[in-house]
């Protein structure tokens, strides 16, 4: 544990008052009616980072209210695509304007370091930008195929009052990937952000009224999944709900969402593998499982937490990530140069923990880290770079998202193996395959389950290219003309040109 790199130097200074983030409610930023708060302390520092107001039914009800009346009277729906888009485009400025505010207060938040806060919040300002450029070139379909007599069209409408759920890892990058897509497409949003990440939400309203938008259509609601969350899912005057979260949360909310029948997106967990063939970059690939597997302390729904590598290679290459894995660097989150912060709860460390220690209770191989670890100055939520292999595909740590800086090794000897072995999960996120033979790599990226396979690279994404799962990895997609597509409702009206219509009554 000597030999890792651990970073405790910190380079910015703590704030000195904590962040008051309060709901944002029909344009109006305002506190529970009941007054109460919560505190969130930082995972890494120890301080109160923000207090959030903790909102009840009450503030849910008049959250959807206002983004009804706003809905249904027109203000944001019926302006045009080119109005809709010169206020994302600003929010988007103001976005960059203020990342150096957004990632400070996220890094506290959240235990990421700042570098990576740095370029979630100051990225999501490319998803607006995506966004409004969608607000302007949205179209439907025609038929003009169907006779003389009949012209048809299929409209794109907004789908109505959308309900956004949030999960703590990603704050406003998720909420970026929702957000400007549901708002291009006209709809008004009832947003709620993880009750231990509230502030870069509660800061985003502060944007979203300087840019111009109008009151009441997006409203902010921070609390916990119960009431908020859970009123959010059941309400009968909301339309959608698009849900990022454990899949456990998930299946609650299409039960929920399910009694009034409202469309539901959902972007859920995974258990994401890189499957390693002797013949490719190998110095690529070690770096790739790498960084998939640490960023963001391995606290993403995209970690590549399994990699399948080739019997042949597995010593070396193991050796190879775990040489790497000594020179991440750890530690303080308010050092520039920290790649992996802390664990977002003490109890989420002891979960993490709990894996690791089953599996080598039955057998498995710790071959680097393996346990909670304490970066001087800042505390004891960190965890261990761990590597772990001997594990078989049964183990949970195979299976299940344990959400941590931890990777799992298993190994294989043909593509059919390979193949199997990827497809062996509940969930479906994203796959990759790292080899140099490009028919090895399309047989694999078309019988991969999963949402997006990546080939000789990982993690790459774009706001142009669809994200999602399949299985129990999700339903729908986000981002993208896809993403966008979410948000709208197909309506199809058929015309008739000129009095050519027969009677259907015959004539007496
Ligand atoms: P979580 O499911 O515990 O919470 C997510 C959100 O749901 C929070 O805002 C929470 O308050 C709310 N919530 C909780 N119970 C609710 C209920 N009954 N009704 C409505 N809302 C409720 O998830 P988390 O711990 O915040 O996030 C981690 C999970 O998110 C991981 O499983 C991760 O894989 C997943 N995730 C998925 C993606 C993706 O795009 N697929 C991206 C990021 C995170």
């Amino acid at each position: 544990m000597n030999d890792l790199h651990i970073i405790t130097a910190q380079t910015i200074a703590l704030p000195e008052t904590a962040y008051q983030a309060r709901h944002f409610i029909n344009g109006v930023a305002q506190d529970s009616a009941d007054g109460r708060k919560s505190d969130r302390i930082s995972p890494s520092h120890g301080l109160v980072v923000s207090q959030a107001a903790l909102g009840s039914a009450v503030e849910t009800e008049a959250a959807i209210k206002a983004a009804r009346a706003a809905f249904d009277d027109g203000r944001w729906s019926r302006l045009s695509g080119k109005a809709r888009a010169a206020v994302l485009n600003k929010v988007a400025d103001l976005i960059e304007a203020n990342v150096e505010k957004l990632a400070l207060i996220e890094t506290l938040e959240s235990g990421k370091p700042i570098s990576q806060a740095r370029s979630e919040c100051g990225g999501a300002a490319d998803l607006w930008r995506y966004a409004a450029s969608l607000a302007r070139t949205s179209h439907g379909d025609s038929h003009n195929t169907l006779g003389a007599d009949i012209l048809a069209v299929v409209l794109k409408e907004p789908i109505g009052v959308v309900s956004i759920i949030a999960p703590w890892n990603f704050p406003f990058w998720i909420l970026s990937q929702k957000l400007p897509f549901a708002l291009a497409a006209g709809c008004t949003c009832v947003v709620k952000p993880s009750e231990m990440t509230p502030s870069t939400t509660a800061m985003l309203a502060d944007m979203l009224v300087e840019a111009g938008l109008p009151q009441g259509v997006c409203n902010i609601v921070l609390g916990y999944g119960n009431p908020v969350g859970a009123l959010m899912t059941s309400h009968p005057d909301v339309d959608m709900v698009t849900f990022t979260g454990s899949t456990a949360v998930g299946k609650i909310i299409t039960k929920t969402a399910g009694d009034t029948l409202k469309k539901v997106a959902l972007e859920l967990g995974g258990k994401n593998p890189q499957v390693i063939f002797p013949n490719c970059d190998l110095e690529g690939a070690a770096d790739a499982v790498t960084f998939g597997v640490y960023f963001n302390v391995g606290q993403c729904c995209n970690s590549s937490s399994r990699i399948i590598v080739h019997e042949d290679i597995a010593d070396a290459f193991v050796a190879r990530v775990v040489a790497l894995s000594r020179r991440v660097a750890f530690g303080n989150p308010l050092h520039p140069d920290t790649q992996v912060g802390a664990i977002v709860t003490p109890e989420h460390a002891t979960k993490i923990d709990g894996y690791v220690r089953a599996a080598v209770a039955s057998g498995a191989e710790v071959c680097i880290g393996g346990g909670p670890m304490t970066v001087p100055g800042v505390g004891t939520q960190f965890y261990q770079p761990t590597v772990v292999r001997g594990v078989t595909p049964d183990m949970a740590i195979a299976r299940e998202e344990v959400f941590g800086p931890v990777l799992v090794v298993l190994t294989f000897r043909t593509l059919e193996e390979a193949i199997a072995l990827t497809n062996d999960a509940t969930y479906g996120l994203s796959a990759g395959i790292w080899c140099d033979d490009v028919h090895t790599c399309l047989e694999f990226s078309r019988r991969a389950q999963a949402g997006t396979v990546w080939t000789n690279t990982w993690m790459d994404g774009f706001p142009e290219v669809a994200f999602g799962g399949v299985k129990q990895s999700g339903q729908g997609r986000e981002i993208g003309s896809y993403g966008f597509d979410e948000f709208l409702e197909v309506k199809s009206l058929v015309m008739r040109v000129g009095r050519t219509r027969a009677p259907w009554v015959k004539n007496a």
